[in-house]
């Protein structure tokens, strides 16, 4: 009899713990889809597309239960000027879910904006980076959940297609005391790889990560490190600095950046929804929340180390 009731609480569970995955996963490229909408028009910073991805975004961050960042505000405007000289104005966004241990930060980013449109042609940016903001949002749902060890920060920069800007300001203007901050996640272009690979850059610099993460089992895809060494190999090998990641680095902050190769689609209008790989894109959101439950765990020797330099 027991035994029975045990098999039977064994299947409901199982039961409802894959219908949750299914939920989720459909949750994941819902997200996407709209990110990458014409509606939106490519997300361009200061444009009408960039609010209209604003409001659906400050909609789900506290859809999920985010604590807004900024005050009583999920918004960082800022300023900056563009290579031509012109000034706009950009604006990040960013919701908390707090941790036990309330004195050290992880912030989990990915920027929200693209390239807009020319003439007809709208850039929807669906890789680059609906995909990254898409799982940000997932990650955000399963931790509010999970309840993490350390504070988890989720932040969607703006304008870093123009330069970086919206990173720029926020590791300049941090809503906690900057020397809180143990760690950044970044991520910029996950839901396609034709070899199934997505890379886990900025382990060469800091070591401690890649012992943390490496030797879980992934399904789906194979996790690699490098792009991470300088002067290694031809110009554009090294990724150090290649999206929102680079601001942390420079204040000598442990990162992880997790991206895929450039595809044929980088940068064109051709980057949409319909060309992203969603069970690639599923497994992968899964894997980067499994390592970051692992950094979490082990955060405090990650911040160790980040002293010591
Ligand atoms: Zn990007």
């Amino acid at each position: 009899m027991k035994k029975s009731i045990f098999l039977f609480l064994f299947i409901v569970t199982s039961l409802s713990l894959s219908a949750q995955t299914v939920s989720t996963q459909s949750r994941l490229l819902d997200d996407l889809r709209i990110l990458a909408s014409v509606e939106l028009e490519g997300r361009r910073t200061g444009t009408a597309g960039a609010a209209k991805a604003r409001k659906f975004l400050k909609s789900r961050f506290a859809e999920i239960g985010l604590k807004p960042a900024f005050g009583n505000s999920y918004e960082q405007p800022f300023e900056f000027n563009t290579q031509r000289g012109e000034t706009l104005q950009g604006v990040n966004l960013a919701g908390v879910v707090e941790g036990r241990n309330k004195n050290l930060w992880i912030v989990v980013c990915a920027h929200y904006d693209h390239l807009g449109k020319t003439g007809n042609d709208i850039f929807p940016g669906a890789d680059d980076n609906g995909s990254g903001v898409a799982a940000l949002l997932a990650l955000a749902e399963r931790f509010a959940k999970e309840k993490p060890r350390h504070n988890m920060l989720f932040l969607t920069p703006d304008a870093e297609e123009m330069g970086l800007h919206g990173s720029r300001y926020f590791v300049a203007n941090t809503p906690f005391p900057i020397e809180q901050l143990a760690l950044n996640i970044n991520m910029d272009m996950v839901s396609r790889s034709d070899t199934k690979e997505l890379y886990a850059v900025g382990t060469y610099h800091y070591p401690i990560l890649k012992k943390i993460i490496a030797g879980q089992i992934f399904k789906g895809f194979s996790l690699k490190f490098g792009h991470d060494e300088p002067h290694k190999g031809q110009t554009g090998d090294d990724w150090s600095s290649a999206s929102d990641h680079a601001l942390f680095h420079q204040k000598s902050i442990p990162f992880i950046y997790f991206g895929t190769e450039d595809h044929e689609d980088y940068h064109k209008p051709t980057d949409t929804f319909e060309r992203i790989q969603p069970e690639f894109f599923s497994a992968v959101v899964i894997g980067i929340g499994n390592s970051l439950r692992l950094l979490d765990q082990n955060l405090s020797s990650v911040y160790k180390q980040k002293s010591k330099r």
